[in-house]
């Protein structure tokens, strides 16, 4: 294996998509950001773009720039649609935050399933998922059925099947695992929820523009995600859901806004919904951050989530191989060992990994820290490159060789 930095740039050099970084703001060429996996940087498209939003558009159109964007919700989830998930246009739309979203959509899928008592979930999902499940299912008077999940494995299809009977209304999982990276078995949890008649609810906030997605594949039914990671359109953009063409007309979210009102414009005494995605939106949707979702969405089409995909395997891999060359065992690799089970980025666990991230944030490395005791990477494959994994693992190596991290604070800042 060849350790030197030339080598990293002749892969950089070899890279067809390595043209991509140039179409980011990248200020701070020391840096090496590992956390794109929690917030994507800055396209410049999309800066260009909210720059004429504001001044143009709003400034200029005033009122009359609703004409435009009535519609860009829609536009922007068609994008993410044709462009990222590989479903149809119409079937994804933006709206709110993906919390928000998970609520809307599980609500809609329990009203779906009247008689069945019973959510399931793991207890390695995402934090926000479990607690809106919980609330639902507290609210509701049902079940939610958690089934364990090995934290760095993820979540074992067979485990999710043993919990399944025909009390389930609901299966709601993450895609890809925030902690771990490990990648879900969408295809196999899907069919046997199908098997007993629940419907499946996905959080792709890791997978969207980072790995092929099987919502087709998988006759998946319900999803939600964020904007802000793989797809790059900034803090607190507004997320997406998606809600299986058939399933549109017969599915009743739990909000009854005006955004998805027939003739919306109509004023109507009652609430009447149209029935296509649009029924799934509340209220006025966020123009600025949906024009960055537009941009965003587009840059990550444009590369193509198969080249996303594979570079991301490879950066994975250099990055492992790189661990294993210079650090030995002292990282304990946190993340399926089988390529095929991974998403982005990958984790390790260390007793003192908290400390180990404030002295790589010292050293111009931006990771990731995740309780209990792991530092994640990121290796957001638009604008991450080789050279990248080479100067951040170096780094690592020379802060864990002199043990310089055992100077930094061991306990835990409130944003981690
Ligand atoms: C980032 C993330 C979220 C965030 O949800 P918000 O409502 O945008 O705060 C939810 N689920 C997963 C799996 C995530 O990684």
């Amino acid at each position: 294996m060849d350790l030197s930095r030339q080598y990293a740039e002749a892969r950089d050099a070899q890279d067809p998509i390595g043209h991509f970084r140039a179409r980011f703001h990248i200020p701070d060429g020391h840096l090496v950001y590992f956390d794109g996996n929690s917030l994507g940087r800055l396209p410049l498209a999309t800066r260009d773009r909210l720059l004429d939003a504001i001044e143009r558009e709003w400034g200029g159109d005033l009122i009359r720039g609703w004409d435009t964007w009535i519609d860009l919700a829609g536009r922007a989830g068609d994008v993410i649609a044709e462009g990222v998930l590989d479903v149809a246009p119409g079937e994804v739309i933006l709206s709110d935050s993906s919390s928000v979203n998970l609520f809307k959509l599980a609500s809609a899928a329990l009203d779906a399933n009247p008689g069945r008592r019973v959510i399931v979930t793991d207890d390695d999902n995402f934090p926000t998922d479990r607690y809106v499940l919980e609330g639902l299912a507290q609210a509701r008077g049902l079940q939610l059925r958690v089934v364990p999940t090995d934290i760095d494995e993820g979540v074992d299809p067979a485990r999710i099947a043993a919990a399944l009977d025909d009390d389930v209304a609901l299966v709601c999982l993450s895609h890809v695992a925030y902690r771990s990276g490990a990648l879900a078995d969408m295809v196999a949890i899907t069919t046997a929820a199908h098997r007993v008649g629940a419907l499946t609810l996905w959080d792709l906030c890791h997978s969207a523009g980072s790995v092929p997605v099987p919502l087709r594949q998988s006759g998946a039914d319900l999803a939600v995600g964020c904007t802000y990671k793989y797809l790059n359109a900034g803090p607190g953009a507004p997320a997406f859901l998606f809600v299986r063409r058939d399933l549109q007309a017969r599915l009743r979210q739990p909000i009854w806004g005006w955004f998805g009102q027939r003739d919306q414009f109509a004023m109507g005494a009652g609430y009447d919904p149209v029935e296509s995605i649009e029924r799934f939106q509340v209220g006025t949707p966020p123009v600025l951050g949906g024009y960055a979702v537009l941009e965003g969405a587009r840059i990550t089409a444009e590369a193509g989530v198969a080249n996303l995909a594979a570079k991301s395997a490879e950066l994975l891999r250099y990055t492992l191989r790189l661990n294993d060359a210079w650090l030995g065992d002292r990282l304990t690799l946190a993340t399926p060992s089988d390529p095929a089970r991974r998403g982005s980025h990958v984790t390790f666990h260390h007793p003192q990994a908290w400390q180990i991230c404030q002295a790589l944030k010292a050293a111009g490395v931006i990771p990731d820290f995740r309780t209990p005791q792991r530092l994640r990477i990121g290796l957001a494959p638009l604008y991450t490159r080789f050279v990248d994994v080479w100067e951040g693992m170096a780094r690592l190596r020379d802060i864990v060789d002199s043990g310089s991290y055992e100077a930094f604070e061991p306990a835990l800042g409130r944003v981690t």
